[in-house]
């Protein structure tokens, strides 16, 4: 991992077992994980990457509750220790359950799993760190089903963590920084703060503004607070339901396809988060790249042509859904009939001929308000397989994914990786997730994965385009190819860091905010 310029300090010896023995009487002895204790092997990236930095936090601990919380960021203050907030620990393919620097005390809230409340009149729920989407959808179908949640393709990670990283769903409520409805947070100095409401109002989860600036997106990819508490959104379930696929089978078609359906995603007629994935990304929710091609190097184009007629895909495969009562439906559907026609080779299928589609299943079941873990089967494409992502945002505009594409093809496989990309469609913007998908424990694939993300960082960022998410190891960089204008937005963040964590014990570094960065400048 990057070596920063602001390294934590080591505690030493007397100081570490003060810390240690507070944390103890503060959380109970069997909270609090230190040296030698096999549950600190916890904290690690599941998917490392090579180089290998060395970021074994210091030692751990799980607060049970807000007040637990509080103490230990007065001891975390007393001790000048850096504490790394976690809620699920699933941010596979970013840096999972590690810090970004050795030394850290790890801040785990996986105990704190209450779901608060579930509102079926209003349709929202109030969750905590600790409860994932299986916990929520679990919750949700007891409760008679009326509800449906939005998860990610990681449906053991959480509301509250996803939202916190940025992260999306596949549903019309899929944009999570949109369907979030207040937040709990505790500040470093032990300060709680309710974002919607500061008189316990009515509307609290309901409205998400209060009075005066709307401060929800400071902690959102920042170290600016600790949040225990979030309001979500949730979708009635709908009249019907219609999961479609669109395949085209020339891979130069994409432009014509794009600019095709920009008109009606404007218009709110490509309702959620349709997905279009290449040959390989699609392929591999059933199957495996050594049935079709051995050694190494990615896969050939008679591997591409055999994939094709065999799993009856085009090089893109559009996964998307309609919602509503069957008329509308078919309105829908029509409407996307139509604008295919201006795209050569286009194909619209439906869940009768898809039963042999394991892409279908994972996404029909994801797109329709139901958790799966089937997304985890791709990474089975390499044999016992992690994964590494770059996303980059574009316009909708089919001439430069066209070219975005075709970038991101030729530096997977200058890597020796298979092009496994999809496009998020919403309505202005294109998501591109870049998946590089290698083998766990290989180093010179995990160094090849690396490798790749940088080459392909640094090329998105040569054609124009930013970078909305990043794992631990680029954080630093992504951060960097957004400092225009004399870093004026870095130094924005950093201001508002001094002055909400001014000791600096909130995970130094993450999303490249360093603590001291302003006050450092100014002196
Ligand atoms: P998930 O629950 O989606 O698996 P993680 O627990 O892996 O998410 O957290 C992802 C990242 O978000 C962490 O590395 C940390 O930087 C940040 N984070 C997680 N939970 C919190 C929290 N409750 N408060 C502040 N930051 C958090």
């Amino acid at each position: 991992m990057k070596a920063s310029a602001s390294p934590a300090q080591p505690i030493d010896a007397a100081n570490g077992k003060r810390a240690l023995d507070a944390l103890r009487t503060a959380l109970g002895k069997d909270w609090v994980f230190a040296a030698g204790d096999q549950a600190l092997d916890a904290y690690r990236d599941d998917y490392a990457l090579a180089p290998h930095g060395d970021t074994r936090p210091w030692a751990a601990v799980a607060p049970g509750n807000l007040k637990q919380i509080q103490k230990v960021l007065e001891i975390a203050r007393r001790y000048k220790l850096a504490l790394w907030p976690l809620s699920t620990g699933r941010n596979l393919g970013y840096g999972g359950a590690a810090a970004r620097q050795a030394g850290a005390l790890m801040l785990d809230l996986k105990r704190m799993k209450r779901i608060i409340e579930v509102n079926e009149r209003a349709a929202y729920a109030v969750v905590e760190p600790g409860v994932s989407y299986l916990d929520l959808a679990a919750r949700l179908r007891k409760l008679g089903g009326r509800l449906w949640v939005d998860s990610t393709g990681s449906p053991w990670g959480g509301p509250l963590g996803n939202f916190l990283e940025r992260g999306v769903g596949y549903t019309p409520y899929g944009q999570h920084s949109d369907t979030q409805c207040g937040l709990q947070v505790v500040l470093a100095d032990g300060t709680v703060v309710d974002t919607a409401s500061g008189i316990k109002a009515r509307t609290d989860n309901l409205y998400r503004y209060s009075h005066g600036a709307w401060v929800d997106g400071l902690f959102n990819q920042s170290n600016f607070g600790i949040v225990t508490r979030i309001g979500v959104q949730l979708m009635p379930a709908p009249a019907g339901y219609r999961p479609y696929l669109v395949t085209v089978d020339a891979e130069e078609n994409l432009q014509a396809l794009l600019d095709a359906l920009r008109p009606l995603s404007l218009e709110g007629l490509l309702p959620g988060r349709p997905t279009l994935m290449t040959l390989p990304r699609a392929a591999a929710y059933g199957a495996t790249r050594a049935q079709y091609q051995t050694g190494a190097g990615p896969l050939r184009a008679q591997a591409h042509s055999r994939l094709m007629a065999e799993q009856a895909r085009g090089y893109w495969n559009l996964y998307g859904a309609f919602y509503g009562a069957e008329a509308l439906l078919d309105v829908h559907v029509r409407e996307l009939q139509n604008a295919l026609r201006a795209v050569p080779g286009a194909r619209l299928h439906f869940a009768d001929t898809r039963a042999d589609d394991a892409a279908f299943k994972c996404r029909a079941a994801l797109m329709g308000g139901a958790p799966s873990m089937d997304e985890y089967k791709t990474l089975d494409w390499v044999g016992a397989g992690a994964h590494l992502d770059f996303t980059a945002v574009l316009p909708f505009d089919g001439d430069v994914a066209q070219s975005a594409s075709e970038a991101a093809r030729e530096l997977c496989h200058a890597h020796g990786f298979d092009d496994c990309a999809e496009f998020q469609l919403e309505p202005r913007a294109l998501r591109l997730e870049i998946r590089l998908i290698f083998e766990r424990e290989v180093v010179a694939q995990q160094r090849a994965a690396h490798a790749a993300v940088s080459a392909l960082a640094a090329r998105f960022v040569s054609l124009g385009h930013g970078s909305p998410r990043a794992h631990l190891a680029f954080m630093d960089d992504t951060a960097a190819s957004y400092r225009w204008s004399d870093d004026a937005l870095a130094h924005a963040s950093a201001a508002i860091k001094d002055v909400l964590d001014a000791q600096g014990v909130l995970a130094p570094g993450k999303s490249a905010l360093w603590p001291g960065r302003h006050s450092g400048r100014r002196k």
